[in-house]
């Protein structure tokens, strides 16, 4: 008999090797449940008897959406308003009382929510907590009926910690790194333009932003002046007086990305200035995968280039690191994009351009793995906020067809 870790390993190969994917092969699965169940329903029957029948064509089975209860939820400061707002909605909309804790990191906007953001709520269903680390983790010992937490995957551990000890569902909206694979078969200038208008957005600081890019060596090369000229007409030749680029929320994620601006070489940019929190729009060449730059989430207006020989080797990168929260692939062919996607798992993806899909009401947004758990945004906001409660109504009628269910289990009943 195998180990457990050997049964492990062995369905993690068959997944990895794709091989659970195709049509083929799932319907070749379901056709064997079918064929377990017809071949096997004497014996199947019997031990269904000593359990619960069913008899529903005259019941009314119905999904009753209901609010969960006291919902928290715990917002990061990058998009201090959005974060805020986009959930409250679905919690609310679904019928939730909630406590709000905004992220006291930006902390004007968490004193402008505290100010005004009541009077325009019944304060019968709606409660702000203010505070850092300290104050969360006295909020978390309480009992919620759903947690819904947006931040970083160190304190997404913390929070789900602690859901687990009142055994609290709870949405996890994580960070991580986004690779970018760029084909060789590109045009270099509008993939510059897509990709530095999404890396160097709120100056980096965005969950889904583009984190690296992987291409081959040649492709660098061509990518390196387009990138050159584009950050030039995005931000000027001094991207410091630029009115289009913003600064690092404060002086700890300045000096952690000052000192990711050590690794590899600087190709573009790569000034800084502590006075100011500027950090200029900076592209980073020879990188190592085991360099810090490589190893955490930027959140910052840093791109490092790492260089791949070959798509497969792009996806083998891509495989593996932890499952990120968006994955984007540019490539005129859009088979090498199709295969970029059927290979690789992450929250979202987007083809050729960064996170529009993020903006799109009809797309669920939301992580996988270590990126997050969970979905929200437009309707789908509404049913992560809802408990889908499964109900059935019968009458009280047809007793003697139900009560072929009932011991002392005969012969009889057994052949029903
Ligand atoms: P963070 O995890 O440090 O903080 C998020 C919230 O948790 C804040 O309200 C903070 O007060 C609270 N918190 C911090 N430390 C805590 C602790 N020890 N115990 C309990 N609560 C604690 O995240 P951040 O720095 O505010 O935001 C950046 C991170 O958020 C990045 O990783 C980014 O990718 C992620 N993010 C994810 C999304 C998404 O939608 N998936 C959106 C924005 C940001």
């Amino acid at each position: 008999m195998d180990s457990v870790g050997d049964t492990l390993q062995r369905l993690r190969e068959t997944f990895s090797a794709g091989r659970t994917r195709p049509a083929e092969f799932r319907a070749t699965q379901l056709e064997g449940l079918g064929r377990f169940l017809r071949d096997n329903k004497q014996l199947l029957q019997e031990a269904l008897a000593r359990d619960l029948r069913k008899g529903t064509q005259l019941d009314r089975a119905f999904i009753r959406k209901e609010p969960f209860g006291l919902v928290l939820i715990i917002v990061p400061w990058n998009y201090p308003l959005n974060l805020t707002l986009v959930p409250l909605v679905g919690a609310l909309a679904a019928g939730n009382c909630v406590v709000l804790k905004p992220s006291e990191i930006s902390k004007n906007m968490e004193q402008v929510l505290a100010e005004v953001l009541p009077r325009y709520l019944d304060q019968s269903c709606f409660a702000m907590v203010l505070g850092g680390p300290e104050e969360t983790g006295q909020l978390l010992e309480h009992r919620f009926d759903y947690i819904f937490f947006t931040g970083s995957p160190r304190v997404g551990r913390i929070v789900m910690t602690a859901a687990a000890k009142h055994l609290t569902p709870v949405t996890l909206e994580l960070g991580g790194k986004n690779p970018c694979y760029v084909d060789d078969n590109c045009d270099p200038e509008t993939v510059a333009n897509r990709v530095a208008f999404f890396r160097y957005f709120n100056t980096g600081q965005t969950c889904v932003a583009p984190d690296y890019v992987l291409c081959s060596p040649e492709m660098q090369e061509r990518l390196l002046p387009a990138l050159q000229s584009t950050i030039a007409r995005f931000f000027g030749e001094d991207p410091r007086s630029s009115p289009n680029l913003g600064r690092i929320i404060n002086d700890k994620h300045f000096q952690r990305l000052q000192g990711l601006l050590g690794c590899g070489r600087v190709a573009i940019g790569g000034q800084s200035d502590q006075s100011d929190r500027y950090i200029a729009p900076t592209v980073l060449v020879d990188v190592q995968e085991t360099e810090p730059v490589m190893q955490e989430e930027i959140f910052g207006p840093i791109l490092p280039i790492v260089n791949v020989r070959s798509l497969d080797e792009a996806i083998d990168f891509i495989n593996r690191r932890e499952k990120p929260l968006a994955l984007y692939a540019f490539s005129k062919s859009s088979e090498v994009v199709k295969q970029v996607l059927a290979r690789t798992s992450s929250g979202g993806f987007c083809g050729n351009d960064g996170f529009m899909h993020v903006s799109l009401a009809s797309l669920p947004f939301g992580g996988v793995g270590a990126s997050g758990m969970g979905r929200y945004h437009g309707k789908f906001s509404f049913d992560t906020f809802s408990h889908h409660r499964a109900c059935l109504l019968r009458s009280q009628g047809m007793e003697k067809v139900y009560s072929i269910r009932y011991p002392p289990y005969t012969p009889r009943n057994l052949r029903m």
